[in-house]
């Protein structure tokens, strides 16, 4: 059998599966989903803390093969924090090579100019209300293409004037899509509607749809 040179290569994977993705401009979407193990922020609204600790490695040629398993061309690589793993960027590039549409989404702490020009980076701006607002790594929005998307989560008002404030300072409106989601507890859509209709922010509302659709704690969806 022919070798390749990511034989050797693998991720830390905490769970894989098939669903409809929730977030994003490819919200709808059918999409294989490769959830990695790890992160290194704590947010507090986390959802996937089972991520933090559950998982193991994988080899690339197993995850190809669970994802083929699947036919879509929709592949998002997700956490977790996937940017924290050793082969990622080898790992996105070959998902590109093989012709699938690549999502990556990540919490915005690590630098993302590496990462291969056609994956659509889906980039965290963590708020207050996360606990982790100092995390944002600045060359991120150098490394922006305008496919990459920007994704705020307003916890609460405090929230939503702090990312109001980010986006118009940093023009992001100008460089890529921006969202803003509501935290599922705590900020009702209509409010956050409100609020950017009132303002006329340029950003898009997006409503995490896998948790209206399936109950909101269940895993894999
Ligand atoms: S970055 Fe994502 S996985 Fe990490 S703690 Fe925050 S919500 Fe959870």
């Amino acid at each position: 059998m022919k070798a390749h040179k990511w034989d050797a290569m693998f991720l830390q994977v905490n769970e894989l599966f098939f669903s409809i993705q929730g977030e994003s401009s490819f919200s709808g979407w059918p999409t294989v989903f490769v959830r990695t193990k790890g992160c290194n922020i704590r947010c507090h609204y986390c959802d996937t803390k089972y991520s933090y600790y559950e998982g193991g490695p994988k080899s690339f040629e197993d995850i190809l093969k669970d994802i083929g398993a699947y036919k879509t061309k929709h592949v998002c690589v997700t956490g977790g924090e996937p940017m924290a793993q050793k082969y990622i960027h080898e790992f996105l590039k070959l998902l590109c090579d093989k012709d699938y549409i690549v999502s990556l989404e990540t919490n915005g702490f690590f630098d993302t100019s590496g990462v291969d020009k056609r994956v659509v980076k889906v980039i965290d701006v963590k708020t207050p209300g996360s606990g982790e607002e100092k995390s944002f790594n600045y060359k991120n929005l150098d490394a922006l293409s305008a496919n990459d998307q920007i994704k705020f989560v307003i916890c609460n008002e405090k929230d939503y004037l702090w990312s109001k404030n980010f986006v118009l300072d940093h023009k992001l409106h100008n460089k890529c899509t921006v969202f803003f989601s509501p935290a599922f507890e705590t900020m009702p859509p209509q409010t956050l509607s409100e609020k950017i209709l009132k303002d006329f922010l340029p950003v898009r509302l997006q409503l995490q749809l896998h948790k209206y659709i399936w109950n909101p704690q269940q895993r894999g969806v």
